[in-house]
């Protein structure tokens, strides 16, 4: 079974919206055994349309319309769609009225142009609408078929997984489970990376099942996927145990948390294990790390507080730092002393380097130092990241916390 992806809306070719959606649905037929060869971007033009969804429905066995089901005059997929079945559109009385109670439930009046909404090609059905007032469409051609979810990216997620992909499973015979599994990694480049699992690449390879791919996410570092195949939820979920123990086994402290969990997650987990508050002292990063550690829910039970020493007089009158360079191991071990002391914190981490465009203390940029302050031991690194301001300090804020992380791994206590 052969899927394609067809997204709708002049926005999408200006620029003006980036189509995640496409990237979205993407997953999720991969995840589902469904082959996506081609995924194709089309304006709010009727022709082009309709051009669309033929050349996708003729190489393909299933068309998947994302956009273009709203109510105003440019939305207009339900009549390309009814143009390449050669079929009409019929207003639909009881979507008419279910719109209408989405409006007044919604406490909103309904403009006459919402009935458009009602339209439905003939001889398809509808897919409910759940999150917003536009139904999809299951529309049957033959032994393939179209389907038309909104553009509205929460909208259009719901529909897919509600409606769009048992029904493509259903169509396809697909019964496997597919399940996958990110580890999160920090603190390697992609080739190292590559080079040191190499081996489980080869050794999986042989049997296809498990797969394991890399991606790429910037500062939040480097993921490997395992996707595994099985008939049942817990023989794939077997699947994904044993290759990620065998990964970690590789990979060891590089690997930080898995799927959703973030590096601050990781380490206000690991601080409320052992009982530890924490408290920060940040320059180049001005609050990011603050920041970060404050998304983390209930991190007021070990999130003392962050002092950002931006100017050297605040480093040296604050924290106690000695009057010299403050680009140095020496004044990130002082900062990080100096935060404990000042926020009567039992960790203290602290960051301080040049986030450029110019040097400091000749020091090039992209300088950082960092340290941790920890039962009287000090630990302090040295990096040099890439990038321009941003990224330094983006890349800085991430690394000072993947540092307090792997203290907290080895501390007793
Ligand atoms: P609805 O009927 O629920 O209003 P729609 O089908 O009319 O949705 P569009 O009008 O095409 O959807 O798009 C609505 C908004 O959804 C766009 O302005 C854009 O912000 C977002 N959107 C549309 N297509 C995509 C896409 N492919 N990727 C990401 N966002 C998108």
């Amino acid at each position: 079974m052969r899927c394609e992806v067809v997204a709708v809306g002049t926005e999408l070719l200006l620029g003006q919206v980036v189509d995640t959606n496409s990237a979205w649905i993407g997953d999720r037929l991969a995840l589902a055994g469904i082959d996506c060869h081609f995924q194709t971007k089309v304006g709010d033009n009727h022709a082009r349309i309709v051009s669309a969804i033929r050349i996708a429905l003729d190489r393909s066995d299933a068309v998947l319309v994302c956009g273009g089901l709203g109510p105003t005059s440019d939305d207009i997929t339900r009549e390309a769609i009814a143009e390449v079945l050669g079929v009409a559109l019929v207003r639909d009385p009881a979507m008419v009225e279910r719109i209408a109670q989405i409006f007044e439930s919604r406490k909103r009046d309904m403009a006459p142009s919402n009935e458009r909404q009602a339209d439905r090609v003939e001889g398809a059905t509808f897919i409910p609408q759940v999150r917003g007032t536009a139904p999809g469409l299951i529309c049957p051609v033959g032994d393939k078929v179209v389907y038309a979810v909104p553009g509205v990216p929460f909208e259009m997620e719901e529909m897919l997984d509600r409606a769009v992909i048992p029904d493509l499973k259903r169509r396809s015979g697909v019964t496997a489970v597919i399940l996958s599994r990110m580890l999160r990694t920090w603190g390697t480049a992609e080739s190292t990376l590559g080079e040191l699992v190499a081996g489980r690449v080869e050794a999986l390879e042989a049997r296809s099942n498990p797969t394991i791919a890399f991606l790429a996410s910037g500062i939040e570092g480097l993921k490997v996927r395992i996707t595994a195949k099985a008939a049942t939820e817990a023989e794939a979920t077997a699947m994904l145990d044993a290759e990620e123990a065998e990964l970690r086994a590789i990979l060891g402290e590089l690997v930080f948390g898995i799927d959703d969990q973030s590096m601050e997650r990781v380490v206000a987990d690991l601080l409320l294990e052992r009982g530890l508050t924490l408290g920060v002292a940040e320059s180049l990063t001005g609050g990011l790390v603050a920041s970060r550690l404050a998304e983390t829910a209930g991190a007021s039970k070990w999130f003392r507080g962050s002092i950002v020493c931006y100017d050297s007089k605040v480093k040296f009158d604050l924290l106690d730092v000695p009057e010299g360079p403050v680009v140095s191991a020496e004044a990130a071990e002082a900062m990080a002393r100096g935060a404990c002391k000042a926020l009567e914190a039992d960790v203290g981490i602290s960051v301080t380097g040049v986030a450029g465009p110019t040097t400091q203390e000749d020091q090039p940029v992209g300088t950082v130092f960092m340290a941790v302050a920890l039962g009287g031991v000090f630990t302090s690194a040295e990096s040099h990241l890439p990038g321009d301001r941003q990224h330094v300090r983006m890349f800085s804020t991430i690394s000072v916390l993947d540092m307090l992380r792997r203290r907290l791994l080895k501390w007793k206590g």
